[in-house]
């Protein structure tokens, strides 16, 4: 199980992550805990790839506008990159990404 570390049987023809076995104190099971903290992650993660879009379609009109040079454009969107995953992995919170962003 990815949320309790319990090992569990899982029935063919599914492909369960979580087991049933463990309750918590407000009577969910690891299958419906795990589901709703996966269902964030993706959420959030889909937030931080629309974040990380919106800035970098943004800063590549500034080439065509002459407002950056390319290698400018190259740069920040290496760097963009590299704390967009750092978020992802969760070494830097969304908020802290955005401020980098709103500031880079
Ligand atoms: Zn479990």
């Amino acid at each position: 199980c990815s949320y309790c570390g319990k090992y569990f049987a899982i029935p063919r023809r599914n492909t369960a992550e979580f087991c049933n076995l463990t309750v918590d104190e407000n009577g969910h099971t690891c299958r419906e805990v795990g589901a709703v903290k996966r269902w964030a992650e993706k959420k959030n993660s889909d937030e931080l790839f629309k974040e990380y879009r919106r800035e970098y379609k943004k800063r590549f009109n500034w080439i065509k506008a002459g407002k950056i040079s390319p290698g400018a454009f190259y740069a920040w969107s290496a760097t963009a990159k590299g704390k967009r995953d750092e978020c992802t992995d969760g070494k830097m919170s969304f908020e802290k990404f955005k401020e980098w962003l709103a500031e880079s």
